[in-house]
């Protein structure tokens, strides 16, 4: 799955949103998180972030690992 880091926070520019063909991007709080059991890893949000939060789970920098759980806790928390 996909996920969005710390840069989207206060910034939710929604471009991936638009792009995103599952529509499984969602707003909360102060940033959108990607829903991990819907994301079909098509990689099209990514490109489209103007501030570059959005990587593949194996690609989140490590300084920002724990927003890979943030995303799934966010829609387990629902
Ligand atoms: Fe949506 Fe594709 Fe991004 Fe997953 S990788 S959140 S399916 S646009």
């Amino acid at each position: 799955t996909y996920t969005i880091a710390e840069p989207c926070v206060d910034v939710l520019d929604k471009a991936c949103i638009e792009e995103c063909p599952v529509d499984c991007i969602y707003e909360g709080g102060r940033m959108l998180y990607i829903h991990p059991d819907e994301c079909v890893d098509c990689g099209a949000c990514e490109p489209v972030c103007p501030v570059e939060a959005i990587f593949y789970e194996d690609d989140v920098p490590d300084e920002w690992s724990a927003y890979v759980k943030a995303n799934v806790d966010f829609f387990d928390d629902l």
